[in-house]
């Protein structure tokens, strides 16, 4: 997921080398991200069944992906992974000159329980869906179970941003983007721009808070 205040460009990040510091690891990979219309963001992810060396793999490439694009959440169905596993860090503001505060967290297997009956609207944007940005409206609690990378299961009650993104985050599990929480009229609105955009070169629509 992204939100249209973090909306700047990092042409910097893809040649950090991470593995500097850490000698000893593989170094991450920064995966391509399935943009719409790929059918594959249509799949119904599988529920993670191996909780294994070739998981936390993956677990590390969609972190380093999600800061590299830069987002607060990416499902492994957006890096073309059919899987029930998800990423999000919602990365506080950095302040001038200090390094952003990172806490990445991982959902395997995310299941939500009780939503309420109060809802919230937030101005969402996705990865997969370039430099576009709608208001949905979606539960503004939820109490979410999932299990961790060693498979045990935690379980958490969500609010506000947090309880947004993941719910934005488990749709991709299903098949759904956020889009689709849109009328039909606004969701062709949507895919006409990126489609305009795309031929206008690049795929990047440089915005106000560009820093490049
Ligand atoms: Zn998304």
């Amino acid at each position: 997921m992204m939100v249209p205040w973090r909306r700047h460009c990092v042409p910097d990040a893809l040649s950090v080398d991470l593995s500097k510091d850490r000698p000893y690891l593989r170094p991450m990979a920064i995966l391509p991200i399935l943009e719409v219309p790929d059918p594959r963001l249509k799949t119904i992810s599988k529920p993670v069944e191996s909780f294994d060396d070739d998981l936390k793999t993956l677990v590390n490439d969609m972190i380093e992906t999600m800061y590299a694009a830069p987002g607060i959440g990416l499902a492994a169905i957006q890096v073309g992974v059919p899987k029930r596993l998800l990423v999000i860090d919602l990365q506080e503001e950095e302040a001038e000159g200090e390094e952003p505060l990172r806490n990445p967290r991982v959902f395997v297997n995310p299941e939500i329980l009780d939503p309420s009956n109060e809802h919230s609207l937030y101005n969402e944007g996705c990865l997969s869906v370039p430099d576009q940005y709608a208001e949905v409206e979606r539960p503004a609690q939820i109490r979410a179970r999932w299990q961790d990378l060693d498979g045990k299961v935690h379980e958490e009650v969500m609010t506000g941003l947090m309880a947004t993104c993941l719910q934005h985050e488990m749709d991709h599990l299903e098949g759904i983007l956020f889009i689709d929480h849109l009328s039909r009229l606004k969701r062709q609105m949507v895919l006409k721009k990126i489609e305009k955009a795309r031929k206008m070169g690049g795929g990047h629509v440089h915005g106000p808070d560009c820093r490049h």
